[in-house]
């Protein structure tokens, strides 16, 4: 998965400089995809295509070809091989982008568009509903915002750099009609994304601007380059060795003074051979549980925002702890995995997915029977039994291993047959 910084927000609120340096700065591909709608506007009216009849709009959309290039340190913009970076800025182009850009078919192609490109390489788009609706897992959101009268006042002065001529009513005029049409759209409308970081920039320069983003984006870039590029699987130094066995004694102790734990059937988690641990999930202590209550590191495998709070972090580092992304098949994280059985490690894993994923009818995950399969090693079922309750009682029962490969024998759907006999073997357990 490639690196995604989502910049959001209306008019005028310096999104296109900031963007274009900060694609510079960080060797990001630079994606404007305003000028992209902008683009789709100019052939509209150049070529008189009805936006009422679908059709029409979808055959345009097919002739339209749109490119970027960087041009003597300017972002050119080109339109079925003709340079229309000024055209596209011009006032009927204004007028009609935001209506233009809330045509569904429109949305759809640009948003396919921008995601095809975005997700081939390192990227950050500018945009309207990036974080809320092209990419919703970005690595960076933010949200640009600043009053009516600075966007005003910008706008005026670039257009003059530009050479485009409008007065100051007109921008106003335009950048207000835009920011109602563009809030209100039914798809896709201009908003923050819940996880967005919300900065004005009213009262920034844009030098300020970019160095507040470029210190957002670096830190995220540092998480980023943990994951991607496998962090946790840095040497075994005597130091990391050294913490772990310290972390794990004055965890393990506060655990037994927290919960009265019991363990059984230990005997099922051989020592010196890789296997998967797959367990019930109840509460965030219980992967803690069986770490702490076993000998050999169980390397649990956990969302990836782990890695982005910087304590989690150096923890899910010091016990080697696999980070997944949310929502995808992580090839990353399954090669980690894979990487980490063969090396005879123990690999820990909830198929509910999340904490009491079998009651909300979850559908269960079964990469762990697949990661079993390829890597020819077994699954320990493990039942947890307990409410997490201060000084309550905490039961983890460990049941027979599990050989998945006999699962596979002319079953099509074998996976899900062992991943549901698996999840039937920890819930016998954890009862
Ligand atoms: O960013 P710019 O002002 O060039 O965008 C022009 C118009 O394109 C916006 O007012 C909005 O209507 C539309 N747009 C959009 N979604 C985006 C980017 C732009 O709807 N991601």
């Amino acid at each position: 998965m490639s690196f995604i910084v989502a910049i959001d927000g209306p008019s005028g609120t310096g999104k296109g400089t900031v963007t274009s340096a900060l694609a510079e700065k960080f060797n990001l591909l630079y994606l404007d995809t305003g000028a992209m709608y902008r683009c789709v506007t100019l052939y509209f009216l150049e070529n008189n295509v009805d936006t009422q009849n679908n059709e029409a709009v979808k055959k345009a959309l097919k002739e339209i070809k749109i490119d970027f290039k960087k041009e003597k340190d300017i972002n050119k913009v080109f339109l079925n091989g003709k340079d229309v970076t000024k055209e596209i800025r011009m006032p009927n182009v204004n007028e009609h982008v935001s209506s233009v850009s809330h045509i569904s078919e429109v949305r759809y192609e640009m948003a396919e568009l921008q995601r095809k490109v975005g997700s081939m390489q390192d990227s950050i788009l500018e945009g309207r509903d990036i974080g809320t609706n092209v990419f919703p897992n970005a690595d960076v959101k933010i949200y640009l915002d600043a009053s009516v009268d600075v966007r005003v006042q910008r706008r005026v002065k670039q257009n003059k750099e530009k050479g485009i001529e409008m007065t100051e009513e007109q921008v106003r005029k335009s950048i207000m009609e835009r920011d109602e049409s563009d809030r209100n759209a039914k798809i896709a409308p201009l908003k923050q994304a819940e996880d967005a970081i919300y900065i004005d920039t009213s009262n920034l320069t844009i030098k300020g601007e970019i160095a507040k983003l470029a210190k957002i984006i670096k830190k995220q870039k540092k998480y980023y380059n943990r994951i991607e590029n496998g962090y946790i699987m840095t040497k075994e130094t005597g130091y990391k060795k050294f913490r772990r066995a310290f972390l794990k004694h004055f965890w393990s102790f506060l655990y037994h003074i927290a919960f009265r734990v019991k363990v059984t059937g230990k005997e099922n988690v051989k020592l010196g051979e890789g296997q998967i641990i797959c367990a019930n999930h109840l509460n965030y202590l219980d992967a803690a549980g069986i770490v702490l209550t076993n000998k050999e590191t169980i390397r649990f495998v956990a969302k990836n925002d782990l890695y982005k709070n910087p304590i989690l972090a150096s923890w899910g580092h010091v016990f080697n702890i696999i980070p997944i992304k949310r929502d995808s098949s992580d090839m990353a994280s399954i090669k980690l995995c894979l990487k980490g059985l063969k090396n005879k490690d123990k690999i820990g894993i909830f198929p509910e997915g999340t904490r009491h994923g079998l009651d909300k009818h979850v559908e269960l995950k079964n990469g762990a029977c697949f990661l079993a399969y390829k890597a020819k090693v077994k699954i320990v079922p493990v039942g947890i039994k307990g409410s997490f309750k201060p000084f309550s009682k905490v039961t983890f029962n460990y049941g027979k291993p599990i050989d998945v490969a006999s699962f596979k024998l002319d079953n099509p759907d074998w996976i899900n047959d062992a991943t549901k006999y698996v999840m039937k073997q920890i819930v016998e357990l954890s009862k």
